[in-house]
């Protein structure tokens, strides 16, 4: 797609530092290197986010998951855990709209990755969790 940062990567219009490729997924260190070893895994076909993605193609990315995470724990001796992590739209932090998984190798905690996860099972009643769960349910096609 025109103007977009990973179809060029992809492409090799743009220069960048190549994991692993095949014919459905390109794997590359994200500038960023939240930690060392930061890489993204991404569709070569173009596709925004996970609400485009068919079966087929979630296979294809997603199989390819264990092997790049096999691959940083090999590379890291000292690597002692990995985020995974897809950002989908603006407010879930999405800044690049070519969809990507971010494979985030851990060391310790004083690395430079977090993410908060608040506990609000207290809030919620058996018959609201009941009834969330079943509104969400109806919709899986
Ligand atoms: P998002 O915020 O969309 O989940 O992640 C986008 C990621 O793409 C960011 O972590 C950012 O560092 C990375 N990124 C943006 N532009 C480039 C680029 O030109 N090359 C590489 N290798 N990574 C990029
Ligand atoms: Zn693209």
């Amino acid at each position: 797609m025109d103007n977009c940062i990973f179809c060029k990567i992809i492409e090799q219009e743009i220069p960048s530092y190549k994991i692993y490729e095949d014919e459905a997924v390109y794997a590359f260190l994200d500038i960023s290197q939240v930690t060392p070893g930061h890489t993204l895994i991404v569709p070569k076909k173009h596709v925004t986010d996970i609400f485009s993605y068919d079966e087929e193609l979630a296979s294809q990315v997603f199989a390819r998951v264990p092997k790049i995470a096999r691959a940083l724990e090999a590379a890291f001796p000292d690597m002692q855990g990995l985020n995974i992590v897809n950002n989908n739209k603006e407010l879930a932090y999405q800044s690049v709209f070519h969809s990507h998984v971010h494979l985030i190798p851990r060391f310790d905690q004083e690395d430079d990755f977090s993410i908060h996860f608040s506990n609000n099972f207290e809030r919620y009643t058996t018959e609201e969790l009941t009834e969330i769960a079943a509104k969400i349910a109806k919709q899986v096609k």
